[in-house]
């Protein structure tokens, strides 16, 4: 079967029970067991049972957010330690892994500024020094790249983003084609119990059916739009893998299928020109999230990236002038026309 086929049909057979076409939400905690101590396919959720490493890791530094924080305020508590390196020029990566480093982290594209990383040649790096490779896959989609398939160990996907497709759940998933990692994450995630509820896997199951078409329309109105700024005076700079002067771009066509619906763009002026245009979109919403149905529009500078102090901020060119955009699927025509209005009044 092909991609979109299995979106729809992959691990979403009838219900054995009453034949319901769609996978039915069981609400429950717990469920009955034929006898004690034989354990059915269902039994509980989770036990607890905290769970301690003392590990090097090496991550790119331009990483979402979230995983920084995760890393460097909690990780790093129970005695793990990071080297965070820019993972576009390999040798970085490699000058970086020690003895004890068990894992390289990254992120491709990158949340805000679209950096691309070749997940082929760092897979290289960790084979070589038996480290495993995760990429948070999450910008991408499994439709536009995978990473298994280009020597990563784990890809690592918010599924709150493109998988949900419509803003309406917080999710995540690890997946693996390595039955030992499988495992291993499989007992963490018992043992740790940071597990979904069944209707926010009923609603990622769903959204998953549609992901082919929605990302197809992602790219090519994000492709449109990428193509509008580059041509708006008061744009400075133009973020997007899809754009032919992408620094990555070699990279970029050898392991994407297209380009997806996130960019970001410099604006000329300063902070009040961005709240000026931020704040006259109708069609826009300003809100944080991305990788849903509607377009979205933010300034990572006060907003998603206001947590990094500015100096760092700077450090990997996230200007105070940045503006991210996460382009939905409405009517391509309609989004040119909200950004028509909001660069008039500029
Ligand atoms: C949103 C996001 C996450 C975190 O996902 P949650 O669903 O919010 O936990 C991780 N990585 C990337 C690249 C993201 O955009």
């Amino acid at each position: 079967m092909r991609f979109s086929t299995k979106a729809i049909h992959a691990g979403q057979d009838p219900d054995p029970a009453t034949g319901s076409v769609t996978v039915p939400v069981y609400l429950t905690s717990t469920y009955m067991q034929l006898k004690p101590g034989r354990e059915g396919k269902y039994v509980y959720s989770r036990t607890a049972n905290p769970t301690r490493n003392a590990h090097h890791v090496v991550a790119g530094d331009d990483i979402y957010g979230g995983t920084y924080r995760l890393f460097d305020q909690v990780l790093r508590n129970y005695g793990l330690q990071f080297t965070y390196v820019d993972p576009r020029s390999p040798d970085n990566v490699e000058k970086a892994v020690r003895k004890n480093t068990k894992m390289i982290w990254i992120e491709t594209p990158t949340n805000p500024l679209m950096r691309v990383v070749d997940i082929r040649a760092i897979s290289k790096i960790a084979t070589k020094n038996h480290t495993v490779l995760v990429v948070d896959n999450t910008f991408a989609s499994p439709y536009l790249q995978n990473p298994l398939k280009l020597g990563a160990d784990i890809s690592v996907h918010s599924t709150t983003k493109y998988l949900g497709g419509h803003s309406d759940l917080i999710g995540g998933a690890a997946i693996t084609a390595d039955a030992d990692i499988g495992k291993r994450l499989k007992f963490l995630q018992n043992a740790v119990g940071a597990v979904p509820g069944p209707l926010d896997c009923w609603l990622v199951l769903r959204g998953i059916k549609t992901l082919a078409v929605r990302m197809d329309r992602h790219n090519s109105n994000a492709k449109q739009i990428s193509e509008f700024l580059l041509k708006q005076p008061k744009v400075e700079q133009v973020y997007y893998p899809g754009l032919p002067d992408h620094p990555q771009r070699d990279v970029v066509k050898r392991q994407m299928r297209g380009y997806g619906g996130m960019l970001s763009f410099e604006l000329k002026g300063g902070f009040r020109e961005c709240e000026k245009l931020l704040t006259k979109l109708s069609v826009f919403t300003l809100a944080e999230s991305l990788g849903g149905v509607e377009s979205l529009i933010e300034h990572p500078a006060s907003m998603t990236h206001a947590s990094i102090p500015r100096q760092r901020r700077m450090e990997q060119g996230i200007k105070d002038t940045l503006i991210r955009m996460s382009v939905g699927i409405e009517d391509v025509e309609d989004l040119l026309d909200d950004l028509q209005r909001g660069f008039k009044g500029l």
